[in-house]
């Protein structure tokens, strides 16, 4: 028996190779379309028996009327019923084989193959025995009806044999070859009848290759579809997956910048940026929540990081770190915010959120202050610690960090290892100012205040030239106050320009009365900007130095760098302009601890600049190079140079050999009254200098 499996192959590749384009059709492609194939021969099975039935039982009917039956017609047609049957059978078998088995394995393939072909080339045998048998003996319209209903089912087997290319092809010619032989080889032979038999069988041979042609070629094309489209999903897949793995590649790496952007290296703790961003991610995923934000400053960390080796240094920083980490859940933010100081962000409904803060302080306290062993160093590190809350301002978290480090500051000042609370502080310094500003709107019908005076000197020939006026306040209510204090107070409230005017009207008065000063010596009165601005200010000097009979060219107005900065320097040069036109002197005081304003200096009509105590307190390099700097521009600009806060002889003997015109500090005077005969000399000291 052939391989019909190799046998379909090659038929549909010798037909329909070129029908499809030229694609080979591959070994895998052919044993799908033989499936098919057989599937639809077995589907078609029991049309083929009933035709078989049928026109085997009209045949055998009809020469039974036609008295042209023989015994043997009726053996035929019992061995067509039982073969028939044999095929149902069969057909029937076959479709429960194919609903237990999708994919039929070569083995089952060609056993059901065989059965098939070999029933239908038996069947086909059937009909040549009868055409041998009957043509002979009948005659005329039997014969003519014998040719009709072979003819007839020669076309039904074009389509119902299409799947099976040889067989059908045997069927045919087992249906409708040996009548036409016989036709014409009988004795009274039928010509016609047989050539037309032949004709017709050549026409069915093609009719039936055709049919087989179409079959198999759209079989083949249903596979080729099936599988380019598997190709371009399989190549979707792949795309997909590209670029699935590509899409977390990327996040991956924007994680790994992130973090290298967010976190401090040393630690790995959130670094400003990462307090930040977490923050704000925060805020923005619950905005019911309260923060606190905790600043943590380790006490005398720069004595490890001096005393024993900045490695050692990190190492504890690293420790802390650690430690911190263990007090802090993953709900809140730890950060380094730079050096030793480190940041703690807690974010929790407001009521939860101050045991919360106090719970983390004190295991962190518990925690940190635990010693560190580094190489052989058994350390102990403490810290203090400044809280800033949220509730109630909705403050940036920039605004909450300098809270909390203001907190961390005044810790550190009045005592370390303890905690402050940014708003107790704030209270504590609101509730002061109110208190302060109280007592100063009562302090000037209540007389407490008073000026001292403290001279400046000539750096060549050491006379006094000027007395710089200084405001005392000692307030009944909150004794002894500093001007650094109540100054910024009172200029808040603009109590600052009745208290100046006060003042201003005291020192003159008290250079004029006094006889034993030199009619040279001149009095210095400090001025804020709340003041000049006011509009009758230069009438009010003027009234001044009427009401005393201070000559104008007696007096000296000291001004900070701050006039360079406010908006209203033109109104401010003009006032100046107009006081200067009248002799008086202008001083720009705490010079260099301001605006930059050396290059701006002539926009204002200045006579001297003041060094700031500031520098000469230091003098270090950088305040070396800003008094420098300050000499010579000043000298430039055909200014005085007066150095103020001149503790020490060194410092005096320093700042002469700069150049400076003039010297002012507790080295030569303390503040005090105006040296006059009748007045007892009482310094802020208490000591005469
Ligand atoms: P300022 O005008 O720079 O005054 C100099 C300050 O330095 C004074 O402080 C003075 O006591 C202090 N001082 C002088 N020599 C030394 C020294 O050798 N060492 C140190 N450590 N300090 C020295 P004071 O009197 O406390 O005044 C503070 C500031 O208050 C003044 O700084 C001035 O800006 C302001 N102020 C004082 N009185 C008035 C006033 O009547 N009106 C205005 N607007 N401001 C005033
Ligand atoms: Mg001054
Ligand atoms: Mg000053």
């Amino acid at each position: 028996m052939e391989n019909n499996a190799g046998l379909v192959g090659r038929i549909g590749k010798r037909l329909w190779d070129p029908g499809i384009g030229g694609m080979p059709v591959g070994r895998e492609l052919t044993g799908k379309v033989q499936r098919d194939l057989l599937d639809l021969a077995y589907r078609n099975n029991w049309a083929n028996n009933l035709v078989n039935l049928a026109a085997g039982a009209s045949l055998v009917a009809m020469f039974w009327l036609r008295g042209d039956l023989v015994s043997g017609n009726v053996i035929w047609l019992a061995v067509v019923g039982i073969v028939s049957c044999i095929r149902l059978w069969s057909g029937y078998l076959y479709r429960l084989l194919r609903e237990n088995i999708s994919e039929l394995p070569d083995a089952l393939l060609r056993k059901w193959r065989f059965r098939y072909q070999t029933a239908v080339i038996f069947t086909g045998l059937l009909w040549s025995v009868l055409g041998l048998m009957q043509i002979p003996t009948v005659q005329g319209e039997s014969q003519f009806l014998t040719m009709i209903i072979l003819a007839g089912m020669a076309g039904g087997a074009t389509g119902i044999l299409a799947p099976v290319f040889l067989v059908g092809r045997i069927y045919l010619c087992a249906l409708l070859l040996p009548p036409a032989v016989i036709l014409a080889v009988m004795a009274e032979p039928n010509y016609i009848l047989s050539a037309l038999a032949l004709v017709f069988l050549l026409v069915m041979l093609v009719t039936h290759r055709n049919n087989h042609a179409v079959l198999f070629r759209s079989f083949v094309l249903k596979y080729q579809n099936q599988g380019l489209i598997e190709d371009l999903r399989q190549k979707n897949r792949i795309t997909e997956d590209w670029n699935a793995t590509l899409e977390i590649r990327v996040e991956q790496r924007t994680e790994e910048l992130r973090n290298l952007v967010e976190h401090d290296a040393l630690t790995g703790l959130y670094n400003r940026d990462g307090i930040v961003a977490w923050f704000e991610h925060k805020k923005r995923s619950d905005a019911l929540l309260d923060y606190a934000v905790l600043f943590i400053d380790l006490d005398r960390f720069k004595q490890i990081n001096d005393g024993l080796s900045h490695a050692i240094g990190d190492e504890v920083l690293r420790a802390v770190s650690m430690r911190l980490g263990e007090c802090v859940g993953p709900e809140h933010a730890l950060g380094r915010w730079g050096g030793d100081e480190f940041l703690i962000v807690l974010a929790a409904p407001h009521l939860e959120l101050h045991p919360l803060v106090e719970d983390v302080i004190e295991l962190a306290q518990q925690a940190v202050t635990q010693p560190i062993n580094i190489v052989g160093h058994t350390l102990h590190v403490g810290f203090s610690t400044g809280v800033a809350f949220s509730s109630g301002r909705n403050p940036s978290i920039s605004e909450l960090i300098h809270w909390a480090d203001l907190a961390a500051a005044e810790v550190k000042r009045s005592g370390r290892g303890s905690v402050h609370n940014y708003d107790k502080m704030l209270l504590t310094e609101q509730e002061r100012r109110l208190s302060v500003t109280q007592a100063l709107r009562r302090a000037m019908g209540a007389d407490e205040f008073d000026v001292k005076y403290q001279p400046v000197i000539d750096a060549v020939t050491g006379d006094i030239i000027v007395y710089e006026a200084l405001l005392r306040w000692n307030s009944g209510v909150l004794g002894v106050v500093s001007p650094d204090e109540f100054i910024p107070i009172a200029e808040e409230s603009a109590l600052i320009v009745d208290i100046g005017e006060w003042c201003m009207r005291r020192a003159c008065q008290a250079l004029q009365d006094c006889a034993e000063v030199s009619a040279t010596t001149k009095i210095a009165i400090n001025v804020s900007i709340r003041q000049i601005v006011m509009p009758n200010f230069a009438d009010m000097v003027s009234r001044v130095l009427a009401d005393t009979g201070l000559s104008s060219d007696r007096l000296v107005l000291e001004v900070t760098e701050s006039i360079f900065e406010k908006r209203q320097t033109t109104q401010i040069a003009r006032v100046l302009d107009q006081l200067h036109a009248m002799g008086i002197e202008i001083y720009i005081d705490d010079f260099g601890t301001g605006y930059s304003s050396l290059s701006r200096l002539h926009e204002i009509p200045v006579d001297a600049v003041k060094i700031d105590k500031s520098f000469v307190l230091a003098m270090d390099e950088n305040a070396r190079v800003v008094i420098e700097a300050a000499i010579l521009i000043a000298h430039r600009f055909g200014l005085k140079v007066i150095a103020e806060g001149i503790e020490t002889a060194e410092q005096r003997t320093e700042l002469l050999a700069m150049g400076v015109d003039a010297c002012q500090g507790f080295f030569f005077a303390r503040p005090g009254p105006m040296p006059c005969r009748d007045t007892q000399w009482q310094s802020d000291t208490d000591q005469p200098v």
